[in-house]
């Protein structure tokens, strides 16, 4: 009785632990994601401060930032310069090459098709978005936009993301 008391708290112990270790990498993971979602907030913060649609993104090669930007349509008046067409074309320029295979965008917004197209021929590994974009995200209308093996994530300090959104829109019917 005593015996199989032991084994069961020794087994019921083996399975916190292997449990909690998965934990801790998806909190890191997580963490490294809020963390760099957060210099993207900034951007679009930016953004928001000039005027423009606020969102901001950031592009993220061996945890280092190689680029961050924010939406400028209405300063560059040019419907193309979206966050994310801004930090890819920066992106590439620090590189020095076009395509972003390895790197991670995060974007405050979750990209619209042109976006989509653009990460897509830049072979950009890994998406992390924060609001979800019923409307206009490429998700709906452009599944498949994306590289093939690209890794999407979304949700990150979403609601964040969605307070700037709405309080910008909330502002322009006044
Ligand atoms: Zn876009």
């Amino acid at each position: 009785m005593c015996q199989q008391n032991a084994l069961q708290r020794a087994d019921g112990h083996k399975g916190r632990t292997l449990q909690s270790k998965n934990a801790v990498m998806t909190d890191e993971q997580t963490k490294r994601d809020e963390y760099f979602m957060r210099l993207a907030l900034n951007e679009a913060k930016a953004a928001y401060e000039e005027g423009e649609i606020p969102v901001g993104a950031v592009i993220v090669a061996n945890g280092r930032v190689i680029a961050r930007a924010h939406n400028q349509t209405e300063t560059l008046h040019d419907v193309t310069a979206h966050a994310e067409m801004l930090a890819i074309t920066s992106a590439a320029s620090m590189l020095g090459g076009k395509y972003l295979s390895g790197c991670t965008l995060y974007v405050t917004v979750e990209p619209c098709i042109m976006c989509a197209g653009a990460l897509g021929w830049a072979q950009m590994s890994r998406i992390v978005y924060g609001a979800a974009d019923e409307k206009r995200g490429y998700s709906v209308f452009a599944p498949k936009a994306l590289h093939p093996k690209a890794k999407v994530e979304g949700g990150i300090l979403e609601e964040e993301c969605k307070a700037l959104m709405q309080a910008f829109f909330a502002g322009k019917r006044k």
